[in-house]
């Protein structure tokens, strides 16, 4: 079971979710729009887009299954909601919505933990299935080293539910903190939880803070604790492969995420100039970031090790499914 842990999509209409006026201004997210063909903001473009992810995944025979991320709120530490901060924004349901309607995509839900509802909501969310928890602590305003997230860590370790925290630096959306060291999920680790660093602690920018070494250190280290591939595909983050590659015990830590709708471009470096061009070729970008990770030969374990973590059965017909 082949499992692409780390997908984003994005809600437009109320009870769905939001992009703020900013981000919708933002180069990246015109060139998304453009490429994709995603008209107005509006239900429309969400039915769009997720049509193009589910046709994506459709034609990615290499992946069984991809968790789509629901992003939460801004909260301030007395959990109040910041609205004025938060530029995107991802419901809960609307990604459990998409989950049932979509045989191959399983639920990532987001809840910060200072909200004052934090374990009430993870549970109501663990009880429609799902599968993980996502957070993005520079952007939402977390520090996974803060007291206030501990309760919420004994909740994820009674559920078993896997923890996937953004490390490194972060380009696409503002940052309000600088959580960004893999060193600061040490309570979740010591609380019993599995922790899968998003991104491996690479850089966002080629001069900005970089923590693969912090990464490689606490993956050897801790039993529990992961790094995901999102996003390695781009040049800033492409460094970490050498990380991931030198050491057996690192590459046993790893597991298959692609940050969809990142854009993935070949590690040139690694792969060549005419491979990496043959590459570029492949216009599926969920498919070319597989692709490219087949290229660099990452083994049969790294493919499945997903489902493993996240305890995930398939049925010989039908829904992939949380474990019971
Ligand atoms: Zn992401």
């Amino acid at each position: 079971m082949r499992i692409d842990c780390h997908v984003h999509l994005s809600g437009f209409t109320p009870g769905h979710g939001a992009l703020s006026p900013r981000l919708l201004r933002s180069p990246q997210f015109r060139f998304l729009r453009w490429k994709f063909g995603i008209g107005e903001v509006g239900s429309q473009a969400e039915l769009d887009l997720e049509r193009l992810l589910i046709s994506q995944l459709d034609s990615t025979p290499e992946i069984d299954a991809a968790v789509v991320l629901a992003f939460d709120a801004v909260y301030d530490k007395s959990g109040t909601r910041l609205d004025a901060d938060t530029h995107f924004f991802v419901e809960n349901d609307y990604v459990m919505e998409i989950a049932a309607r979509n045989r191959k995509v399983l639920f990532g839900v987001s809840v910060h933990p200072y909200r004052r509802d934090a374990i009430a909501e993870l549970e109501r969310c663990v009880n429609r299935g799902a599968v993980l928890v996502k957070w993005l602590p520079i952007t939402q305003g977390i520090d996974p080293s803060d007291r206030r997230c501990f309760e919420f860590y004994e909740a994820l370790a009674h559920h078993k539910i896997p923890l996937l925290s953004h490390t490194g630096g972060e380009m696409m959306l503002p940052n309000v903190n600088q959580c960004a060291d893999p060193v600061l999920l040490l309570p979740a680790l010591r609380r019993g939880v599995t922790v899968i660093a998003a991104h491996c602690g690479t850089r966002s920018s080629p001069f900005g803070n970089d923590y693969v070494r912090q990464f490689v250190k606490m993956a050897i280290e801790h039993e529990r604790f992961y790094g995901d591939t999102a996003a390695l595909n781009l040049p800033a983050r492409w460094h970490a492969y050498g990380s991931i590659f030198d050491d057996q015990r690192v590459m046993a830590k790893v597991v298959h995420g692609s940050d969809w709708a990142v854009m993935p471009i070949p590690p040139v470096a690694r792969l060549g100039l005419s491979r990496s061009v043959q590459l570029m070729e492949e216009e599926n970008w969920l498919r070319r970031d597989v692709l490219i990770k087949q290229a660099i030969g990452f083994d049969e374990a790294y493919w499945n090790r997903c489902a493993t973590l996240l305890r995930i059965t398939v049925p010989e017909h039908g829904h992939v499914a949380p474990h019971a």
